[in-house]
């Protein structure tokens, strides 16, 4: 890092932070973008190497396109959006170990339509909120398959742990295309001429500076600014990794700790021949929760016609899996494959080893992305208007939308909103040195 001085230092180069830093710079002010890690993107990354093919590790659907800011800026720049019909599409589902029948599929569905409307509609009666899993059906035959598909698969917690009223407030809508480049590609290319220092974590950020100034700090040294846009994940936030001098209010405090990360593994294995397992491509597998400790994966096969087969594992499971190692969590999805072609041919059509994705474990991030824990949806508002420091310290990131948490559209959008409210501070002087010279960050990257 270097001690020269800019408008805005922005923490970390996920969505949130590269849209904050192009809002800044569409505003005029300069501005630097300090990431930890050696590359841009955050929890939206496309690894093109563990695969042969773009794989993304982290999120990979740009939910409800026709609200995303992200889809107009993916179309124009050319890349290839494709949508699946069929939102809940099973190309086989288990019950037991034989496919459900056509009418067994309906029946699924409908009682996921059963579930969501339940959900919605004991929100709308107002009153204290409660577990998401009080509100829903409960003993119907797929009651249990439908809850850990839409909390510990989809909102990577358990439905006893998430707040109803912030699990509907945020639920997905609409069309949800994939990026065949990856949507960890789109997010990163959006970087392209902004001032990103990699390898540059931030461990101190003091808002007590003379003359107003917040000064952050790393093992790679200092940067002085007139504002700061803070966009780790809540985990991150919570384990205490960055030091705030003074200490952050104990409102935003709270707020950080009832938005913890929820958690979710995917578990890529490779094709070694030609068997496609006679599925097609993004063909989907699922299959019933059998029992209370029953926690199956879900699974997309061959994405964009690729050699790949991508086992979804959230909740508690993908929790205890990451406690275990990559080595568990590639035979936990092997497991569950067998279940569905079984063992021998699993074993013939897959090469050995996987990609196993290890966001809980990384300390960049410590989970996958936030639900509020009951009682508190409120929390997210609470994290996207603070104000600290007179409006020089602002948060943004998933956790903060209040609609889209959870989303590289949401962690888009409140990084504008962030950037735009800390402009207002900035051109309204609230106790600012005006001014900032140009510098060179060393080795700085895009
Ligand atoms: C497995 C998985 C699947 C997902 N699927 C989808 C999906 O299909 N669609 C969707 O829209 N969303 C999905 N998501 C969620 C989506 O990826 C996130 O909501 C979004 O990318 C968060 O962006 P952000 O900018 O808020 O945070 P991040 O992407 O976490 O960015 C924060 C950045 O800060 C950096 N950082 C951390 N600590 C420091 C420090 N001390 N100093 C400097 N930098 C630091 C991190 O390295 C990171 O780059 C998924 C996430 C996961 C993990």
């Amino acid at each position: 890092m270097s001690s020269e001085d800019f408008d805005v230092a922005v923490v970390g180069a996920g969505a949130a932070g590269i849209a904050a830093a192009l809002a800044l710079r569409d505003a005029g002010l300069r501005c630097v973008v300090l990431e930890a890690s050696g590359r841009l993107g955050g929890r939206a990354f496309t690894d093109t190497e563990s695969l042969g093919a773009p794989f993304d590790r982290g999120a990979a659907w740009l939910h409800d396109a026709d609200n995303n800011p992200l889809t107009p800026i993916a179309l124009r720049q050319g890349f290839t959006l494709h949508e699946e019909p069929g939102r809940r599409r099973r190309d086989i589902l288990l019950i037991g170990d034989r496919p459900a029948t056509p009418e067994e599929k309906a029946a699924h569905d409908a009682a996921a339509e059963a579930w969501e409307a339940a959900a919605e509609r004991r929100a709308a009666e107002g009153g204290p909120d409660i577990p998401l899993s009080d509100a829903v059906p409960r003993g119907g035959f797929w009651d249990a398959t439908v809850e850990h598909w839409f909390g510990a698969i989809i909102s990577g917690v358990e439905a006893r742990c998430d707040s109803l009223r912030d699990y509907v407030a945020t639920a997905l809508v609409g069309r949800n295309p994939q990026v065949r480049e990856g949507l960890g590609t789109l997010v990163a290319r959006q970087a392209e001429g902004l001032d990103v220092a990699l390898g540059t974590p931030v461990n101190v950020v003091r808002t007590g500076g003379p003359g107003g100034a917040v000064e952050l700090e790393g093992p790679r040294g200092r940067v002085r600014a007139r504002g700061c846009v803070v966009t780790v994940s809540t985990g991150v936030l919570a384990a205490g990794a960055i030091r705030f001098d003074p200490a952050l209010p104990p409102a935003v405090l709270d707020a950080v700790a009832r938005l913890p990360q929820g958690m979710v593994t995917k578990v890529a294995l490779r094709a070694a021949g030609a068997d496609r397992l006679d599925l097609p491509d993004f063909g989907r597998l699922g299959r019933r929760v059998e029992h209370d400790r029953d926690r199956p994966a879900s699974w997309i096969c061959w994405p964009f016609g690729r050699d790949h087969a991508i086992a979804y594992i959230g909740g508690e499971a993908s929790r205890e899996l990451a406690r275990e190692g990559p080595g568990a969590a590639d035979a936990f999805a092997r497991a569950e494959l067998a279940r569905f072609f079984g063992p021998a041919r699993v074993e013939r059509a897959f090469r050995p080893g996987a990609a196993v994705t290890r966001w809980a474990e990384d300390p960049l991030f410590r989970g996958a992305y936030s639900h509020a824990r009951v009682g508190h949806a409120g929390a997210r508002a609470v994290l996207r208007d603070a104000a600290v420091a007179d409006g020089r310290l602002r948060f943004a990131g998933e956790a903060c939308h209040e609609r889209y948490a959870g989303t590289v559209g949401g962690a888009w959008e409140s990084g504008l909103r962030a950037a735009r409210a800390l402009a207002e501070a900035l051109a309204s002087g609230t106790g600012l040195h005006a001014g900032s010279k140009s510098a060179a960050l060393p080795e700085s990257k895009r």
